[in-house]
């Protein structure tokens, strides 16, 4: 089978599109991706509207690219248009469907060893305020969430399958079809914390399955910080109470009453970072423009390319899970802690992050792991930068004199 990939004009293009690249190599994609041109250039360009011509003249005036950010979005994830929400945030996306849920007592929550920190505190603050339940499905031999035990662990309790598709500390990339199928035969809601998979790999909330889907802007998208998106179904709309509702939400009918306005806008708010929603539609069209699957494939055989150059460095721990990987690697070099990995790496004009046990309370410490160095990986970054960061990793661990 033919994997379509980026051509090297492709990644010469994206790379002239994104003014970061001469200075540094940035594996921290995760974290945020580097900033992509015409995204940067369509944000700078309102804001300097807003300041000549004001606020709301600019945002009237911008109609047609405000209009383009529902359409760019739900292309990215195959949904209809008015089933998209812009959020400030991902954090607050998911929230605004997870709190949208009306728990009662002894409901059950069933999620992975992958949720993301905010996520599982929302379950824990849930379960103080309700007294819901929450169920860990354990990983499989591959180390991605073990499918029979979710199947076993759904009973007629159970309300919601919250699962990360793509955890924040580990290149694991979930089986998201497979859950949906098994929320699908359940009849359970399914909400997916997508912020690492949008943008990274192909999404299709129709063959995942999900009603309910949440995402950034700052990080594979490569959009604005201060962005982000909620995907909620139409066909769950009147299961799910916004937890906040404001003039853009709702309509003041009269003295008694207000009314729900129609689709996903009702998880939005009025006020909002207007340049950042344009900037974050222009950076989802951008890559839509290459194909997500190309740019996904690109970006897992970088991810598979950075592993097996790491196996071949004397005292390096891989520590990613899964039957499938993406773009985002982790390891440890042995004894030199991750933190000090990452600022030698900064020494060499690499960027990488670390993760810690403090974000991954389920996963890192179950495996005796505190801290990993994760680099993270994305479609303009090349096989050369890889050499160079494995050689910049190799004179670390050698501990010879630097550069
Ligand atoms: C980064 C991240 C988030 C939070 O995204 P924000 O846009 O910063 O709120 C949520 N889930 C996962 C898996 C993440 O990696």
């Amino acid at each position: 089978m033919i994997v379509p990939s980026l051509s090297q004009q492709d990644v010469e293009l994206l790379r002239a599109d994104t003014p970061g690249v001469g200075q540094l190599i940035h594996f921290n994609n995760a974290g945020t991706g580097l900033a992509l041109q015409t995204s940067l250039h369509a944000v700078k360009q309102h804001l300097d509207l807003e300041a000549k011509i004001g606020g709301y003249e600019a945002a009237a005036s911008a109609k047609a690219e405000l209009d383009g950010f529902y359409t760019a979005l739900a292309a990215l994830i195959g949904s209809k248009p008015h089933e998209i929400a812009y959020v400030e945030n991902a954090t607050r996306a998911w929230d605004m469907a997870f709190y949208a849920i009306d728990f009662r007592e002894g409901d059950r929550i069933v999620t992975g060893r992958a949720e993301y920190v905010s996520n599982y505190v929302a379950f824990l603050q849930m379960k103080r305020r309700k007294g819901i339940k929450i169920d860990i499905v354990e990983d499989d031999a591959d180390g991605q969430i073990d499918l029979k035990q979710l199947q076993s662990a759904i009973t007629p309790r159970t309300r919601l399958i919250a699962l990360t598709h793509i955890p924040t500390f580990s290149g694991l990339i979930n089986p998201a079809e497979d859950v949906g199928e098994i929320a699908r035969k359940a009849g359970v809601l399914y909400l997916l914390d997508a912020c690492q998979s949008a943008g990274q790999i192909p999404l299709s909330v129709s063959e995942i399955g999900c009603q309910m889907l949440s995402g950034t802007g700052r990080k594979y998208l490569r959009g604005p910080r201060g962005t982000g998106f909620l995907y909620v179904s139409d066909q769950v709309l009147d299961q799910l109470d916004p937890p906040f509702v404001d003039l853009q939400s709702a309509e003041w009918i009269d003295e008694k009453t207000y009314r729900l306005v129609p689709g996903a806008r009702r998880f939005e708010t009025w006020e909002r970072y207007v340049a950042g929603q344009i900037g974050l539609g222009v950076a989802t069209t951008y890559a839509i423009g290459f194909g997500m699957e190309r740019i996904g494939n690109r970006i897992c055989a970088l991810g598979a390319q950075l592993r097996s150059e790491l196996k071949g460095i004397t005292g390096s721990n891989l520590h990613d899970k899964g039957a499938r990987k993406g773009g985002i690697v982790t390891f440890t070099l042995e004894g030199e802690p991750a933190e000090q990995t990452k600022s030698r790496l900064s020494e060499s004009s690499i960027n990488v992050s670390v993760s810690t046990a403090s974000s991954a309370r389920i996963d890192l410490p179950e495996r005796g792991l505190d801290s990993v160095v994760r680099a993270s990986l994305h479609a303009y970054n090349t096989e050369d930068e890889i050499e160079l960061f494995v050689k910049a990793l190799r004179r670390i661990g050698e501990k010879s004199p630097r550069k």
